[in-house]
């Protein structure tokens, strides 16, 4: 884990649109972003813990200050995405109601408990967990919900918000500005690490890439990674589709998941496909459970100790 080590970027994009990018976008280094319009503003996502959340919350004041962040918008329940929400005041809580409804479920003191226990499941936690604070987090739940389509006026300017969930998680919600032709996607991209895709099914996600490379976008805010385009999310869409047809021949086959995933693993190295040289490839064990599920729903899947036992296993190689 390096994220700690390389301090966050703000990044003014056209038109009244900022992206706080946390390098190097690895476990819980996630984006958040900012749409300023005449006298209010709407932040997307807040960070993992406090103390990142703050300090987001101080390098957006220049703009913030004469336009108060009113709206605030959890694109998924993951709680680098939404364990900061208590530091943003007087603003409505926007998620879809099947992110809300997950967002009861990690409550900030689980993953507390999980990253100080002691013993072998603490030090799988603090390997992927160990550089934040979980500590004193009280979860501000949503104020608004919706489902499908909600549009938002922000100072004057219009965000679309489009559920295009389940996919990585159960209510994943993108942001649209369409006067800045500028889209936050939340968790729905990773760029230059693996996407994991915890609800699914991968196709889904799939549509979701394809509904998204269907609009009027030039500036693409991940929710983890660099700033990118429509390149940005033709190579989450490749990888998705590589993941799900060599994931359901092997389930066709009998194979079982854990081996199918170790398989894959290999068979992405030796592709030398973009995503090949991706972060957390051991991802690819949750992504190959969740093909597992949507093709027979009585597949069972381990518990997320063990999911995240795997994911350690196949990147230790
Ligand atoms: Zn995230």
């Amino acid at each position: 884990m390096t994220g700690h080590l390389t301090p966050p970027e703000l990044h003014e994009l056209s038109d009244g649109c900022l992206a706080y990018v946390q390098p190097d976008g690895s476990w819980g280094w996630s984006n958040a972003g900012l749409v300023v319009g005449d006298g209010a503003s709407l932040l997307v996502d807040t960070l993992f813990d406090l103390r990142l959340t703050a300090k987001m919350l101080e390098a957006l004041t220049p703009y913030t200050r004469s336009a108060p962040i009113r709206s605030l918008v959890n694109t998924h329940a993951n709680g680098d995405h939404c364990y900061g929400n208590q530091l943003v005041n007087g603003a409505e809580i926007i998620a879809s109601t099947a992110a809300a409804h997950e967002m009861t479920e990690v409550p900030p003191a689980m993953l507390a408990a999980l990253t100080k226990a002691p013993g072998e499941v603490g030090d799988l936690f603090r390997g992927f967990f160990g550089a934040f604070h979980f500590e004193g987090i009280e979860m501000k739940f949503p104020t608004r919900t919706f489902d499908g389509r909600l549009d938002i006026e922000v100072g004057g300017r219009l965000v679309e918000l489009i559920e295009v969930g389940p996919a990585h998680t159960k209510g994943d919600v993108i942001a649209y500005v369409p006067d800045a032709r500028t889209v936050f996607t939340g968790d729905v991209l990773f760029i230059g690490g693996t996407p994991i895709v915890w609800a699914g099914p991968l196709t889904n996600w799939i549509a979701a890439c394809d509904l998204m490379l269907g609009m009027d976008i030039e500036t693409v805010v991940p929710g983890h990674g660099p700033v990118t385009d429509k390149n940005g999310i033709v190579q989450v869409r490749d990888y998705l589709s590589f993941v799900q047809s060599a994931a359901v021949a092997r389930q066709a086959s009998g194979m079982d998941a854990f081996d199918a995933a170790r398989e894959i693993a290999s068979e992405i190295g030796a592709t030398g496909s973009s995503f090949a040289a991706w972060g957390e490839a051991g991802r690819i064990s949750v992504n190959v459970e969740t093909v597992y599920r949507s093709i027979d729903a009585t597949h069972q899947s381990p518990d997320v100790v063990e999911q995240f036992r795997r994911m350690a296993l196949l990147e230790r190689g």
